[in-house]
């Protein structure tokens, strides 16, 4: 892992030094040295880095470049380079941010978690209220089904089955009488107008229903008509 940190300054701290000569003007009284605190940066300060000093002349307002220093000035510097203390609070971040980072981590993981939790609650919620409303059939039940076709190819036609009785073991349904060829295009059919539905009643094994979620016609040795999920109430439940 890397991170993009800055190097930054503290305000300097300004000593006048007026026992001093500029070198550039040769005056008294108008030299200065301010000590520079460097640190690097990240959200806050992470660590102190390097001090340097800057030499100006308020006599003749220039700053006095290093190549000019005199011997006295240099020696000055050096001086208050020592005396000015690192403060101890450049460190800070070094110890705060990895918390910081650690904290954000928990939140993002801690949201996740909790998001894959409730989706998990979801699922076996769907799941078990799916198994119950096959259990218990009402009227008005609709069945989402894939019926697959072999003719002039293999292909899907996606329509409705109705619930109409039990009967022992027998689940009747009636079949849509529209169907659309394109997956998840249940919701562009319309169950409701009148004569929607054939009305001839379809035989479905229960028994099968229940235990594998599909539907196998009595009398029919292999299923050819797949169950996709129920709708009641206005509600959905997809078979997953
Ligand atoms: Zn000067």
């Amino acid at each position: 892992m890397f991170f993009i940190y800055q190097i930054r300054t503290l305000t300097p701290k300004v000593t006048p030094c007026t026992d001093l000569n500029c070198p550039l003007c040769g005056s008294r009284a108008g030299v200065e040295l301010a000590i520079f605190q460097k640190y690097a940066w990240f959200i806050m300060p992470m660590w102190p880095e390097g001090k340097f000093g800057i030499a100006y002349c308020g006599n003749c307002q220039q700053k006095i470049p290093n190549v000019k220093w005199t011997d006295e000035l240099e020696e000055r510097y050096y001086q208050l380079k020592k005396e000015t203390k690192t403060p101890l609070n450049l460190w800070r971040g070094l110890f705060i941010n990895p918390l910081l980072l650690a904290a954000f981590i928990g939140i993002i993981a801690g949201t996740v978690y909790m998001l894959a939790q409730r989706n998990k609650r979801n699922q076996i919620e769907n799941k078990a209220l799916l198994s119950e409303y096959i259990v218990a059939p009402k009227a008005g039940d609709l069945y989402r089904v894939a019926v697959l076709v072999n003719e002039p190819s293999p292909s899907y036609n996606y329509t409705y089955f109705r619930y109409m009785n039990t009967s022992g073991d027998t689940l009747f349904v009636e079949k849509l009488k529209k169907g659309l060829p394109t997956y998840g295009s249940w919701d562009q059919l319309n169950t409701s107008e009148a004569n929607a539905f054939e009305g001839k009643k379809i035989p479905l094994n229960h028994s099968v229903f229940k235990k594998n979620q599909d539907f196998l016609i009595m009398g029919e040795e292999t299923i050819h008509i797949f169950f996709k999920g129920i709708e009641r109430a206005g509600h959905t439940l997809i078979k997953n």
